[in-house]
C-alpha cells in the first residue's frame, strides 16, 4: 500500500534520524535502552502492553523501514489483576526491544488512576518537545474496557497542541516542536471508531508479523486468562483480507490528511 504523501514527506525529512536503529532480538533478552533523544515515530500506551497489541505490527514496520520509533509507557499496569510492576516492566522492555523501539516509563498517576488535567497533558508535551517526532500515535478516545485508554488518547492529543504553542511558561525549557500528524490505535477492536475514514496500514512482511508476534508473546502475565495474540492477528488478518493484503492494521487520522496529490492516497480497501 502507498504511503500518503504527507508521510513520505516526513520520513524524508526525518531520515536523519535513521541512522541509529536499535538492532531487533528475540523477546526475552532485551535488557532495555536509554530513552530516545530523538524519534521519528512516538507511540503512547496507557499500560505496558497497549502499543504492542494495539500496533505493534506498525512500530515492528516503520522499524523496519529504518525509521526510529519511541515507546512511552504511562503506567506499570499496578492495577491488573496478573502480573507485578516489575514482571510488566520487564515484559515491555523485551516487547520493545523485539519491535526494534526504544522505551520510557512515565508516571500519570498510576493504572485506573488517570485524570484528565493540563498537568498531565504539559507532561506529554514535554516528552513530544524532547523527542521530536514526526508521527504521534495514541489510543482511540473511544470509551472500552479501561477508562484509561480513552482519558490518555484526549490527552496526547492536547499534549500535541501545547508542545506546538510557544507561549507556554512551563515547557520553556524546550523549544516548540509540531507533530505533523496525530494517529490513533485501537487497543481492541471494541475501540475503533465507529465514524470516519481508516488507514489500513499493511503490515503484511513476515518478518513484521514476527516481530509483531514477538512483542505480544513477551507480556505472558496478560495471557494467562484470554488469548489476545490470536485476537489481534485475527483482527489484523480480517482487515488484511478486507483490503487485498495478508494482514493489516488500522489507524485513525485526529484531523484531514493533507496530499500534494490524490495519486499518493494508494487504493480503498474494499474487496467485499
Ligand atoms: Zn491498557
Amino acid at each position: 500500500m502507498n504511503e500518503p504523501a504527507a508521510r513520505k514527506h516526513a520520513s524524508e525529512r526525518y531520515s536523519q534520524m535513521t541512522t541509529k536503529i536499535p538492532k531487533r532480538s528475540p523477546a526475552g533478552k532485551g535488557v532495555g535502552r536509554q530513552p530516545a533523544e530523538r524519534a521519528w515515530l512516538l507511540a503512547f500506551g496507557a499500560h505496558p502492553d497497549d502499543v504492542e497489541f494495539g500496533c505493534g505490527a506498525v512500530i515492528a514496520r516503520e522499524t523496519a523501514a529504518g525509521r526510529r520509533a519511541h515507546l512511552v509507557v504511562c503506567s506499570r499496569g499496578e492495577s491488573g489483576t496478573n502480573g507485578t510492576p516489575a514482571i510488566r516492566t520487564r515484559e515491555a522492555r523485551a516487547a520493545a526491544e523485539a519491535l526494534g523501539a526504544t522505551i520510557e516509563f512515565l508516571d500519570l498517576g498510576g493504572d485506573a488512576h488517570f485524570e484528565v488535567s493540563v498537568r498531565r497533558v504539559l507532561q506529554l508535551a514535554a516528552i513530544v518537545r524532547r523527542v521530536r517526532p514526526a508521527v504521534l500515535l495514541a489510543p482511540t478516545t473511544v470509551e472500552n474496557q479501561h477508562p484509561d485508554h480513552a482519558k490518555l488518547g484526549h490527552m496526547v492529543r492536547d499534549a500535541a497542541r501545547l508542545a506546538r504553542y510557544g507561549g507556554v511558561k512551563e515547557l520553556k525549557r524546550l523549544a516548540p516542536h509540531a507533530v505533523e500528524q496525530v494517529l490513533s490505535y485501537a487497543v481492541t477492536p471494541d475501540a475503533e471508531p465507529a465514524a470516519g475514514a481508516r488507514i489500513l496500514l499493511d503490515v503484511s512482511p513476515p518478518d513484521v508479523v514476527a516481530a509483531w508476534t514477538c512483542a505480544m508473546e513477551a507480556h505472558a502475565s496478560q495471557l494467562k486468562t484470554r488469548n489476545y495474540v490470536e485476537l489481534q492477528l485475527a483482527r489484523a488478518r480480517l482487515n488484511g483480507l478486507r483490503a487485498g493484503v495478508e494482514h493489516a492494521v488500522p489507524l485513525f487520522a485526529a484531523d484531514a490528511i493533507v496530499v500534494d496529490s490524490i495519486a499518493a492516497l494508494g487504493r480503498g480497501a474494499r474487496r467485499f
